[in-house]
């Protein structure tokens, strides 16, 4: 037997190891598995190439619990390792990987730097192990099987062993504090997060099989015997969908492959994108479009990242542009630095290389659908419609190309670009300066009152609804220069769009001088300003109307934005366009003492119907209403 010593410089690499990852214990497993899943596919290449004997059909890797010796073994028919390469690999290069990463960390705040979800590879076994052994047989012809152990001090011993097969056995000694690493749910559950996609076939199991070999002796069988575990299960897809070609899937594929990401989500999605991108960096994966229902599903965690089938996490902040992580789906780079902490990762070339173009290619996607399909385009765009917008809000490229695509649906359902909408508009909507007005409604239900009259004008009322709606109007301003937007009930229908030919009045100055304090009376207080427009005499003969500036303004101080917090709240303020041709006001003008009476009544109502009337005041409109019918 050689013993040795591990070229350390702090005596006490384990325990720093152990207590600096406390919260990522589990990754130990990710990173022995996927250097099990190296290690054959390695063989796999050699053999390949001629240079050793093919690999037997089965080289599978082995995830085998064995309660009774407390131990967790990971084992693979890879390329193995002699007693120098154990040396090289694991006493100077793994231990080189885990000094440089606590050098690196050690000054930073330990969580922080884990959260990016890397790995101190194969030292990451002693975060949960008393001791770890190695048994490794190279495949390099005349080979001799070694045993290497360590419990976590400096020293090593490495000593000749027996194994029948090329490969290595991991055998982890659990330690008191890590039990839970025996218990079979947790191990299927990390295998499950991180190991679903890994590209050789894992077997997990418990060990049920220890017959005792009366001779002492290891014989050919006995390989099998070690390995038997308990109805061994398959845990993993070898070649996931987005490590395929596209043109070998058809629909029905993306959506099990959906189905399979997300057990629990029982909508189907409504498309995906299969990246595939090998220049001027590698990525590959599926994005899925969700339901999202107009409300924005905010849960971040829907996107997974891999590295080469390996799952990193599924916070993907900082390396995908927000808007996207609304969709689902996969990425896999190994062109992400997964060993730096998460801030460095936003400065990354290589990622904002990798969210430029995952940005370009869902635009690209919409363009497409848009283009192939416009009909099935348009009857997506409610689920479609809060996605884009949030891109347009925070991607200036992702505006730009969404020009394309970008669609404003009308009241009646039809959906325009913004080229044919002002080609349909013509000259009807540009006001006197030959502004476009776009009307829209926020709401056209309780809008019903504005939204009537302006489309009998022939107006085309935009739905703009859900709660970006304020910030993508501001946005389309400025894409847009000579576009302004006005909710319906800003003005009345005549000021809505200004125009040079103003109707004829029938009050004349010394009328509405006198009519004036009567109606101004009838308003609770000054917030209320009145004013004569000369409008059709079949219109309301009171609005109440909020200007589109105002209403603007009291949002964005809702939301604490403007700047306006310093001054106090806004004052309520609101327009009232009296109308001058309306009956009633040549009838308030000839009422006499009973003016007052009515001019509150028609108030009233112009208020009621705006919401505005409340309290008190409406229980004694109400009060009212009924004395007159009995
Ligand atoms: P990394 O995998 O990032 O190189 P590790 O510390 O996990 O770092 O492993 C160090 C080296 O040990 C590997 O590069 C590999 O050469 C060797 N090694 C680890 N596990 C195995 C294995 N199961 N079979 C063969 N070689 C292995």
């Amino acid at each position: 037997m050689q013993t040795g010593t591990i070229n350390v410089q702090t005596e006490n690499i384990f325990p720093i190891i152990k207590k600096f990852l406390y919260s990522d214990h589990e990754i130990f497993l990710r990173e022995l598995v996927s250097n099990a899943v190296d290690a054959t596919q390695k063989r796999r290449t050699l053999a390949k190439l001629g240079e050793i004997p093919a690999v037997g059909s089965n080289p599978q890797v082995e995830v085998i619990i064995d309660s009774e010796a407390g131990t967790l073994t990971i084992r693979d028919r890879g390329i193995g390792m002699t007693g120098e390469e154990v040396e090289k690999y694991i006493n100077q290069i793994a231990f080189s990987g885990a000094t440089e990463f606590l050098d690196k960390y050690q000054g930073e705040d330990a969580k922080t730097a884990i959260i990016g979800h890397f790995g101190l590879g194969f030292y990451s076994a002693f975060m949960v192990s008393s001791r770890v052994d190695i048994i490794s047989l190279s495949q390099r012809e005349g080979s001799e099987a070694v045993k290497w152990s360590c419990d976590g001090s400096p020293e090593f011993t490495l000593e000749p062993a027996e194994r029948a097969e090329a490969g290595t056995d991991i055998v982890l000694h659990i330690a008191e504090d890590s039990k839970e690493f025996l218990e079979e749910d947790r191990i299927s559950g990390i295998l499950n997060k991180y190991c679903k996609f890994m590209p050789e076939e894992i077997v997990f199991g418990t060990k049920t099989i220890q017959e005792d070999d009366p001779s002492g002796e290891k014989d050919e069988d006995d390989n099998v015997k070690q390995v038997s575990v308990d109805v061994p299960n398959v845990i993993n897809k070898t070649t996931p969908l987005w490590s395929r070609q596209p043109s070998d899937l058809n629909d029905e594929d993306y959506a099990e492959f959906y189905r399979d990401l997300y057990p629990m989500n029982f909508e189907d999605p409504l498309f995906h994108i299969h990246l595939n991108v090998d220049y001027p960096f590698n990525l590959t994966g599926i994005l899925y479009f969700p339901q999202l229902k107009k409300e924005m599903e905010l849960r971040r965690d829907k996107i997974h990242l891999y590295s080469n089938q390996v799952f990193i996490t599924d916070n993907v902040e900082n390396i995908v542009p927000d808007f996207l992580t609304l969709l689902h789906g996969v990425i896999d780079s190994p062109d992400i630095p997964l060993n730096v902490s998460r801030s460095y990762l936003q400065e990354d070339a290589n990622v904002k290389k990798i969210s430029g173009h995952i940005s370009k290619k869902v635009a690209d996607k919409l363009a497409s659908m848009f283009k192939q399909d416009r009909e099935s385009f348009a009857a997506q765009w409610d689920d479609l419609r809060i996605f884009i917008e949030y891109g347009q809000l925070t991607d200036d490229k992702f505006m730009e190309r969404s020009k394309k695509f970008m669609l404003f649906k009308d009241t009646t359902g039809a959906c325009h670009t913004y080229e044919e909408l002002v080609e349909a508009i013509g000259e009807l909507q540009k006001d006197k300066n030959g502004k476009i007005v776009l009307p829209y409604t926020s709401d056209a239900k309780a809008q019903h009152s504005f939204v009537q009259p302006a489309l009998e004008r022939g107006y085309k009322v935009l739905v703009m609804e859900g709660p970006l709606a304020a910030h993508v109007i501001q946005k389309l301003e400025q894409e847009y220069a000579d576009v302004q937007f006005k909710r319906v009930d800003s003005e009345v229908i005549d000021s809505l769009i200004e125009k040079d030919d103003a109707a004829a009045s029938s009050l004349n100055e010394e009328q509405e001088n006198a009519l004036k304090p009567i109606l101004e009376g009838a308003f609770p207080n000054d917030s209320y300003k009145l004013k004569f427009v000369a409008m059709a005499p079949t219109a309301a003969p009171i609005t109440i109307t909020r200007s589109e500036f105002m209403r603007r303004m009291k949002e964005q101080q809702a939301v604490g934005g403007g700047g306006f917090q310093m001054f106090g709240s806004l004052p309520d303020s609101y327009d009232v366009a009296i109308n001058a041709n309306h009956p009633l006001a040549q009838k308030l003008l000839n009422e006499g003492d009973d003016a007052a009476r009515i001019a509150k009544r028609a108030v009233d109502l112009a208020r009621l119907s705006q919401g505005l009337l409340d309290g008190e005041e409406l229980s004694a409109f109400i009060a009212s209403g009924y004395e007159e019918l009995a």
